[in-house]
């Protein structure tokens, strides 16, 4: 039986590489990174100001062992065998996720169209909602909620 066979026994029933252990993988490696710099750092600083040398190298042991936990939590969840538990994660990953890229898209249209239209939420359910701009004072229905309010434009 060649490698290739083994490795696709033994991750048989277990949950394998998903988008959240790529997440944790990516952002281990950050933390682990900014470790190796924070150490750098210490190190430059220990010839002339102690405490700078001193907080780096606390800065250097917590950002790694951040970064550690979060690469053994990564291997936890490649190799569990309790799939249904590590799904149900990926996909509220996936959730939060998706919420913030959707801010960010959000936030790069209003910028877009700040000359033309201002954005605002509804005060009763928070449904996102844009006017075009001065219009002066306008009575908006909410097509959500169908809350009435007033807001400048
Ligand atoms: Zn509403």
């Amino acid at each position: 039986m060649n490698f290739r066979n083994k490795l696709y026994r033994f991750m048989q029933g277990r949950n394998g590489v998903d988008a959240l252990s790529k997440f944790l993988n990516r952002l281990s490696f950050v933390f682990l990174i900014l470790a190796i710099i924070c150490s750098i750092l210490a190190i430059g600083f220990a010839s002339h100001a102690m405490k700078a040398a001193v907080v780096f190298r606390i800065l250097y042991f917590v950002l790694y062992a951040i970064g550690f936990a979060l690469l053994i939590w990564c291997n936890i969840r490649i190799f569990s065998r309790n799939v249904a538990k590590r799904q149900k994660e990926n996909t509220r990953f996936l959730y939060q996720k998706q919420k913030v890229r959707r801010f960010f898209e959000n936030k790069k249209q209003e910028w877009k169209d700040r000359k033309t239209y201002r954005y605002f939420k509804c005060p009763k359910c928070g449904q996102r909602m844009r006017a075009p701009r001065s219009k002066g004072k306008i009575r908006v229905t909410c097509r959500n909620c169908a809350n009435v309010f007033l807001t400048k434009t």
